[in-house]
């Protein structure tokens, strides 16, 4: 099943010296385009607050890194991330989980589990499957284009297809196998 460890940014500092409240109502998927780092070491950035962003917190935080043989969560479900659209809905309202990529990584393990943790999410917070999305899904003002290619492994030509759906049949069917 699901290996899931927790390891929270520290409380009060770095990706949360800012306590932000958040309930959630969608989960957004993304990966990280690092080829390097697998979900410890993604763990270890956010625990040291070595992931600066120029957004209102300062610094880049989401909830959960998927790797092929970990799920390592990094902020509590019932507080706010940014991983999408700065102060838009994507962070505003989202759950984010970021998709290793890394070198030696099985990339289709990573997939399932992620479904798998999609599908979990989806029935603890009761968030339906139409609010299951890529990072794509939320424009980001500012920047060209607004809408990102990511994941990118899972949309055709940096929009969400076939791909998208496949997976989205994937989490459907651990969410209808947990029932
Ligand atoms: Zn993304």
């Amino acid at each position: 099943m699901l290996h899931m460890v927790t390891d929270y940014i520290p409380k009060g500092k770095y990706g949360r010296w800012k306590y932000r409240p958040m309930k959630a109502r969608y989960i957004t998927v993304h990966s990280t385009q690092n080829y390097t780092g697998d979900a410890q070491a993604h763990a270890k950035a956010l625990r040291n607050g070595a992931l600066r962003a120029g957004n209102s917190l300062g610094y880049l935080t989401w909830h959960f890194t998927v790797d092929d043989k970990v799920v390592i969560q990094h902020l509590p479900l019932n507080e706010r991330g940014e991983h999408a659209d700065f102060d838009g809905p994507g962070n505003l309202y989202s759950i984010g989980i970021e998709m290793c990529e890394h070198r030696g990584n099985n990339l289709g393990f990573t997939i399932d589990k992620t479904a798998r943790l999609v599908a979990y999410l989806m029935r603890t917070e009761n968030i339906p499957l139409k609010n299951v999305v890529p990072h794509y899904h939320w424009p980001r003002r500012g920047k060209t284009p607004p809408n990102k290619d990511c994941p990118h492994f899972l949309l055709d030509n940096g929009k969400p297809g076939r791909k998208w759906q496949v997976f989205l049949k994937k989490v459907e069917g651990y969410y209808k196998a947990m029932s």
